[in-house]
């Protein structure tokens, strides 16, 4: 009887929302120990530029590409869960194909931003066809979120380029690329994916982290995830718009872009003269070719 009271409450605290959630906020739940306000102009993410947000030992940061998509829903189940805050980069075209799901990642207190419109390698369009895709994205994030949504931007597989680099620049849109990855273009168990994320971010102990809130994997391992970032003493930050570029950190001697190294691999090509670049790690040799 104790038990099934005990359940009944739990539900009904996780149906309300909005100022019920912050009395199930407990100790116990991963939360979100703090903010990072940022504004333009910024490039972040180890995989793609020199430079990443100063992020704390154990301080990550949850970011999510592509969606919104019928399996968001889930992902923003296993947030609240959590009382945990991630960012969202939007792709235009399916924000405004499922604006109530953009309206309810608002609600929640997620960050909203921008993926294009039409998930294109930018970089490989005349510059003004791209800047277009790039405007119609923010646009259509925009309308979807009633205006709420932050001026960050993700390039489709971190595909950039100088020009267009200065153009969001322009824009005030800071660029995030990430500092790792969950791979989850690649099917594997939730179980699977959850190993190999948790032994990056071991190795890596702080980060913006990429994943896809349209992966089903994803969805799946979500819970488990957080409860496992909870447990290891790992704390959330979420960032949030601002009117000044953030503090950074600077990458270590020797840095080379990952990314720069797959598209050249996968042949996308554009205006962008990449510097030489040497083989990827051994370990990421065997991660086929990202599709961001
Ligand atoms: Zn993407």
């Amino acid at each position: 009887m104790w038990v099934k009271r005990e359940l009944i409450a739990a539900a009904l605290t996780f149906a309300l929302c909005g100022a019920a959630r912050a009395e199930s906020c407990g100790p116990r739940t991963l939360g979100v120990s703090r903010t990072i306000a940022v504004g333009a102009p910024a490039h972040l993410g180890l995989k793609t530029y020199p430079q990443t947000l100063d992020l704390k030992d154990h301080e990550v940061v949850l970011t999510f590409d592509d969606g919104p998509a019928p399996t968001t829903r889930r992902v923003l189940e296993a947030l609240e869960a959590q009382c945990a805050r991630a960012t969202f980069f939007l792709i235009g075209r399916n924000a405004a194909a499922m604006p109530q799901i953009v309206r309810r990642e608002i609600a929640d207190g997620d960050t909203v931003g921008s993926h294009s419109n039409t998930h294109s390698m930018l970089r490989s369009l005349p510059f003004d066809k791209a800047t277009a895709d790039i405007d119609a994205g923010a646009a259509a994030v925009d309308k979807a979120s009633s205006g709420n949504a932050s001026k960050f931007f993700r390039f489709p597989g971190f595909a950039d380029s100088p020009a267009l680099l200065a153009a969001l620049d322009q824009r005030k849109m800071p660029v995030f690329g990430a500092d790792l990855w969950a791979s989850d273009w690649n099917v594997m168990t939730p179980k699977e994916e959850l190993e190999l994320l948790m032994g990056r971010l071991r190795r890596a102990k702080s980060g913006i982290v990429l994943l896809h809130d349209t992966k089903k994997q994803t969805a799946e391992m979500l819970p488990a995830f957080l409860a496992e970032l909870k447990a290891e003493g790992f704390q959330l930050v979420q960032i949030v718009p601002g009117d000044a570029p953030p503090s950074q950190k600077q990458a270590p001697a020797g840095w080379k872009s990952e990314t720069e190294a797959t598209l050249k691999k996968m042949g996308i090509r554009g205006p962008k003269t990449a510097s030489p670049k040497v083989g990827l790690p051994l370990q990421e040799q065997k991660d086929p070719a990202p599709r961001m």
